[in-house]
């Protein structure tokens, strides 16, 4: 394959090649679709929102809906108030959603419209809603445009006085609709009431049927973001796409949280069961124990096939951080463990996970890019790749086999059914894993060698 890649590392401070992330408002849309009857908005140009679309379209392979200010050069000149106002009257019109969720753009961001001042102006029709989060996409990455959308629902809806029930608030982090169902599952399992805020399941993985419904069934409702406000405690699944909504909810409305990491592979997944447990006043289920012994056992079965072997793990930082104490679970060794987006929180997470398990010599970085990755790999090769599929030209230069997670993999189908969060989803993926090590030994193997057990 073409490989322009050098194997001579320059110092390179301003530049991208092969970004391991991508822009604010592809999260904010993310983020919206979570939200029953809710219609995203662009505050920007189409092109812009084409793009948002198509990437989350490619990788749910569902449609992604959202609209758009349609910024030409009056609007950016002289701002995009305007534009705001008769797309939200259309859009109400025309399309009837009950919550419309603006997002910004670096465009709408540059020249500075102030968006929290043009929809307290607007007429909004009666019963329903429009809220908006800042997303300049030159500040984070997609992960950062996620959290802010959350952020932006509950300071618009969150209500003290509304009643949950006593329910706790789950903010699950930039997961597939598939995490989300099992996320679910294992909270009903330990007997926890809880609000979940965002869910795409339901919409992102909505089954088919003769009829295209532009809204389809799941999502959070409004009233469920609203008694957010009221619930005991908040869950919130991942630093970087849920601690800030956690704090936004608590500084608003007083609820306590506690953040805690991706469930991916068994200590992850332990934590959130125990605070689960605990929150709810009840002791682990069988059920899950059973599940939990069951996915020990194949990572032992397996282990001959995980040991030692070096793996780069790379992505968004909550999924990486999740994988990377997985494959450390495993017995594998990460050689390289990257983010796109940008935050020190990411390094510092990841170097104490390594030293728990006494791994050294790992190189970890945030706000890197896969150029940067194939050259590490070029100087020293690994045994696993272990990411989204922009890893995939890495995988053919380097014939180093590409095991798919994360966001996005734009180039297969069914991931975002299948869970890696949980004990279930540690299976699924250790299952993978494996597959992928024995698959790559059989290619490599002599046909003398070439054994059907093993
Ligand atoms: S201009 Fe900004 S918001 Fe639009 S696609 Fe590019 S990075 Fe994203």
């Amino acid at each position: 394959m073409l490989d322009l890649t050098p194997k001579e590392i320059s110092p390179r401070n301003a530049l991208r090649i092969n970004p391991c992330k991508t822009c604010q408002p592809v999260g904010a849309l993310y983020a919206a679709l979570g939200v029953r009857r809710c219609m995203p908005h662009s505050h920007g140009s189409q092109g812009c929102v084409s793009y948002h679309r198509s990437l989350l379209t490619r990788h749910f392979k569902e449609p992604a809906i959202a609209a758009s200010s349609s910024f030409t050069e009056g609007a950016s000149v002289f701002g995009g108030g305007a534009n705001l106002r008769t797309a939200v009257k259309n859009i109400f019109d025309i399309y009837d959603p009950d919550v419309i969720a603006v997002h910004t753009t670096c465009l709408s961001e540059t020249i500075g419209d102030d968006l929290s001042t043009i929809i307290l102006d607007m007429q909004v029709p009666e019963g329903k809603v429009v809220v908006h989060a800042n997303t300049p996409s030159y500040v984070g990455s997609h992960v950062t445009g996620y959290a802010n959308m959350l952020a932006g629902f509950i300071r618009y809806l969150a209500r003290g006085e509304s009643s949950s029930g006593g329910a706790a608030a789950v903010l699950p982090g930039f997961l597939n609709p598939g995490d989300l169902r099992e996320l679910k599952r294992l909270l009903k399992l330990v007997g926890l009431p809880f609000v979940m805020f965002p869910d795409q399941s339901g919409v992102m993985d909505a089954p088919m049927t003769n009829t295209y419904e532009m809204y389809p069934q799941g999502g959070a409702a409004i009233e469920d973001i609203r008694a957010l406000g009221s619930c005991a405690k908040a869950l919130a699944l991942g630093f970087f796409a849920c601690a800030e909504p956690a704090d936004v909810l608590e500084k608003k409305c007083k609820v306590p949280n506690l953040v805690l990491p991706l469930p991916i592979g068994i200590m992850a997944t332990d934590e959130l069961v125990m605070a689960a447990a605990e929150a709810a006043g009840t002791q682990v289920p069988a059920e899950l124990e059973e599940e939990r012994g069951r996915l020990l056992d194949l990572m032992l079965d397996a282990n001959p096939y995980f040991y030692d072997k070096k793996v780069a793990v790379y992505g968004d930082p909550d999924t990486v951080a999740g994988l990377t104490g997985f494959v450390l679970e495993l017995g594998m060794r990460p050689a390289y463990v990257l983010t796109g987006t940008p935050g020190e929180a990411f390094t510092r997470g990841i170097d104490a996970q390594l030293e728990r398990f006494g791994v050294k010599g790992c190189k970890v970085k945030a706000g890197a890019d896969l150029f940067e990755l194939h050259q590490w790999i070029k100087n020293e090769p690994v045994d696993l790749l272990l990411g989204t599929s922009y890893g995939k030209q890495i995988s053919k230069a380097e014939d180093i086999p590409l095991v798919r997670a994360g966001f996005p993999i734009l180039d297969r189908y069914g991931h975002s059914y299948m869970p890696i969060v949980g004990y279930r989803g540690g299976m699924l993926l250790a299952e993978k894993i494996a597959g992928a090590l024995m698959d790559r030994q059989d290619r490599d193997a002599a046909d003398e060698d070439l054994d059907v057990v093993m």
